[in-house]
């Protein structure tokens, strides 16, 4: 198989791995535990923390693991909610994943005020909109760093100085962007980064949230005293040892991969467009991710062509959620005002540092066999119906 769904999870590397096994069988032990077996697991934990600090240059101290991006998100939208009761506004981004977007509606179906800032038909964040949204009632803001769908990448230091002008936190989603895209904690200006260790070849069932020294912020589960009192609950040893050896590794290659993977997707972009018809790069004129493409193909659906993609050994993604098997439109598409017949074409191709030019060729002639398929398809029912 050609796996191009690597925004939607990576293969776990070797070294992750490695560093996991031991946490199953020998060093088992609960972290909290005071004896030397629990002493072992507790060292693993605090190692990991370093690891993953390191990968966006943050001190371990600031770093709070969770059980992936979805709970990270959460814990810093609520948690901040909680330490700041005055404030009872929220912002985040047209296009958030929906571990940010769907709590954002929930929080306004619940009373909050809630302000969703537009993005540009490429996807671009909309900063003087951001500018007027945020206000002295403001909480916190949340915004993606690199866009899951289309890869586009937000100014989050610019957003920063909007954001702290009011006296708001800044929440910034790096799931995407963490180990594709070099990242400093000192200098990005978000308060709060959520990561997650399977976007970068680790484990499933791994996050952590960077946490500022300073700023304010409360748990959201009742429970233990463990990750600073934020995040309550035994940690997940294995997973959080696979995480930070992840983390070393992805940061270690991150400068040669990035420029690799990006190299490959510009290829990929320019033979999809040279030898199928009717390709539409969208957002190429954004910032983008080094790894993702979303290329829509205009009046074929998308799941048809994930089936024929599929079937022909190419794991792609549409831009659309699949929700109890119905396909819903991409809100991100939709914010970004691409047409419905365009957007529900849109197929999504997400490289890793493990792709190769060999398999993108294959992808390639496996995409024009299938639209070709489709196209002759299209032409039979027009004719039937004419
Ligand atoms: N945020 C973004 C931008 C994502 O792409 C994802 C997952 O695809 C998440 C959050 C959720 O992360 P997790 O799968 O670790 O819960």
């Amino acid at each position: 198989m050609i796996y191009l769904d690597n925004n939607a999870t990576t293969r776990v590397c070797d070294e992750a791995i490695a560093a996991m096994e031991p946490f199953w069988w020998r060093d088992f032990a609960n972290p909290s535990s005071q004896h030397a077996m629990g002493q072992a697991a507790r060292l693993a934990v605090e190692r990991a923390r370093e690891q993953v600090a390191g990968l966006i240059h943050a001190r371990p101290s600031e770093i709070v693991f969770t059980s992936g991006g979805t709970e990270a998100d959460n814990l810093a939208i609520l948690g901040v909610l909680r330490a700041n009761p005055a404030r009872r506004h929220v912002v985040v981004s047209a296009v958030e994943h929906a571990a940010v977007h769907d709590l954002a509606r929930r929080l306004a179906v619940e009373g909050l005020r809630v302000t969703f800032v537009p993005v540009d038909g490429e996807g671009r964040l909309d900063i003087a909109a951001l500018e007027a949204a945020v206000c002295d009632e403001t909480a916190v803001v949340s915004l993606m760093h690199a866009n899951n769908e289309t890869g586009v990448v937000f100014p989050i230091a610019a957003a920063a100085d909007v954001v702290h002008a009011r006296g708001a936190v800044l929440h910034a989603d790096a799931v995407q962007s963490a180990g594709r895209l070099a990242i400093d904690a000192r200098s990005i200006g978000a308060d709060l980064l959520t990561l997650s260790s399977h976007k970068m070849h680790g484990p499933k069932g791994a996050g952590a949230l960077y946490v500022h020294g300073g700023t304010r912020i409360a748990a959201v589960a009742a429970g233990g005293h463990q990750e600073r009192d934020l995040r309550p609950g035994t940690e997940n040893v294995p997973a959080i040892a696979g995480f930070g050896a992840a983390a070393e590794v992805a940061g270690a290659r991150l400068a040669v991969d990035a420029a690799r993977m990006a190299a490959l997707r510009d290829g990929f972009e320019r033979d999809v467009v040279s030898r199928v018809r009717g390709a539409v790069v969208l957002s190429a004129g954004a910032p983008r991710l080094c790894n993702t493409t979303s290329i829509a193909f205009e009046g074929l659906p998308a799941e048809a062509l994930l089936i024929g993609l599929s079937q022909r050994g190419v794991c792609a993604s549409n831009g659309s959620a699949c929700a109890s098997g119905a396909m819903e439109p991409s809100h991100v598409l939709a914010a970004m005002g691409v047409p419905p017949a365009l957007a529900d074409g849109a197929v999504r191709f997400s490289l890793s540092r493990e792709t190769t030019r060999e398999e993108l060729r294959e992808a390639v002639e496996a995409l024009s066999a299938v639209v070709a398929r489709l196209d002759a398809g299209r032409v039979r029912t027009v004719a039937a119906i004419g």
